[in-house]
């Protein structure tokens, strides 16, 4: 089962949610685009807290176009719109979750994702939020909490808690500041916390550096605040035939993740170190410190590989590594060179589904449609063979693909 436990609501009941984030990242807008275009079979809203966005899928659910599943979480199984026109076909399964920023002491500004099993509880959450947040309507509020009691709530009431793009310099936890989660969290409250978001600029293997993380399941999800960038991470889950929120709890905890599919951690807006006075970014070894190596000026905003390498090297890690699933760099269809909306629409209305091209059609039938050559950078794109030539991102902004070095002869055959 593919999954995307990290989607943004833009807009509900007519008001804005999460400020940043698209007007069309509706309750519908996030089901739509994912089953009808992603092709995911489960998607996370993390702003379930919300009143309104709660009164809509309540509404859906009323409706009977969304159904309560007994072992939690939401059910879409083809009937979204009212009328009888065409529908977005295919089944989904909604997570209900919330993104909570918390100042932690001797951290910094931290951002967790909490997951809960049904729409009671994320009523029930959300109330217990709104005696802690100044506007319970918005996104990611900073809220007088802590993540330990955050963790206990989430575990009395069979949720859990996972750190969000654990490592970025902007509101990760082991970016802002951290070192090891027991700074925020005893062993009780990390029996709910089975599992660490590893953002867009880091990946499997950078993360595998510190040995604190070995007990957590890596999530790679996509933190989308448009409907394009829906899946633009997402992981493989093991799940029996009837998918529901105990399922993906289960299957978190157990690590029965079986694979990892993200960016290029050189895509991602904060891989290296950043001066936005002169523009200075980093690479080879760690840049440290709020001062600029290159201009002396303060501000430098911190790099997740340059953060990773100074934990590595306090950590030191010895001894074996968890076995890890496979993590692959796989670059989202619309940002596979060649692939323009032409190529797009014309995969879409061969396949079904940007997952369908991903994961699941033969290249001999990429080729047929698209042709060889297209066919070509899809199979390596979707394998996390490209060869890419990347500018790293740094300071917020995305990295870059210069240009597409020549792939390894042989390599565009392999999927
Ligand atoms: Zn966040
Ligand atoms: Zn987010």
């Amino acid at each position: 089962m593919l999954a995307d436990l990290h989607v943004h609501v833009g807009r509900a009941g007519g008001r804005p949610v999460k400020i940043a984030a698209s007007a069309r990242l509706t309750v519908t807008g996030i089901i739509a685009e994912s089953v009808e275009r992603k092709g995911l079979d489960a998607v996370g809203i993390v702003d379930a807290h919300s009143p309104p966005v709660l009164e809509e899928l309540e509404a859906l659910v009323g409706e009977g176009r969304v159904t309560s599943l007994p072992g939690g979480g939401l059910r879409y199984g083809g009937q979204l719109l009212p009328g009888g026109g065409p529908q977005p076909a295919g089944q989904l399964l909604l997570l209900l979750a919330a993104e909570v920023e918390v100042a932690e002491p001797g951290v910094g500004l931290v951002h967790y994702l909490g997951y809960l099993p049904d729409l009671p509880t994320a009523r029930g959450f959300s109330r217990f939020l709104a005696s802690r947040v100044t506007n319970v309507t918005l996104s990611s509020q900073r809220a007088r909490t802590a993540g330990e009691e955050l963790a206990l709530w989430l575990g009395r009431e069979g949720g859990f808690l996972v750190p969000a793009h654990v490592f970025t310099p902007h509101k990760g936890f082991l970016g802002a500041g951290g070192t090891d989660l027991r700074q925020a969290f005893t062993d009780k409250a990390l029996a709910s916390v089975p599992a660490v978001e590893l953002g867009l600029s880091a990946d499997a293997a950078m993360a595998d550096l510190l040995p604190g993380l070995d007990p957590f399941t890596y999530l790679t999800n996509s933190d989308a605040h448009s409907p394009e960038a829906i899946g633009r991470e997402h992981n493989a889950l093991e799940l029996g035939p009837e998918p529901d929120f105990a399922g993906v709890a289960t299957a978190v905890r157990e690590g029965r993740v079986t694979a990892n599919f993200g960016l290029d951690p050189r895509l991602g807006k904060y891989h290296r170190a950043f001066c936005p006075r002169c523009g200075f970014t980093g690479g080879g070894q760690a840049t440290t410190g709020r001062e600029c190596p290159a201009c002396g000026r303060s501000g430098l905003v911190g790099g997740v590989l340059d953060r990773v390498l100074v934990l590595a090297g306090e950590a030191a890690r010895s001894g074996a590594r968890r076995g890890r699933p496979p993590y692959v760099h796989q670059i989202p269809l619309r940002h596979v060179p060649g692939v323009g909306p032409v190529a797009l629409r014309r995969l879409l209305a061969a396949f079904g589904t940007e997952m369908a091209v991903l994961h699941r059609v033969p290249a001999s039938d990429l080729e047929a449609a698209v042709g060889e050559r297209l066919a070509s950078a899809i199979t390596a794109g979707r394998s996390g063979t490209a060869a890419l030539d990347i500018a790293p991102g740094a300071g917020g902004r995305y990295g870059r693909v210069r240009a597409e070095a020549r792939a390894p002869q042989g390599s565009e055959t392999t999927t």
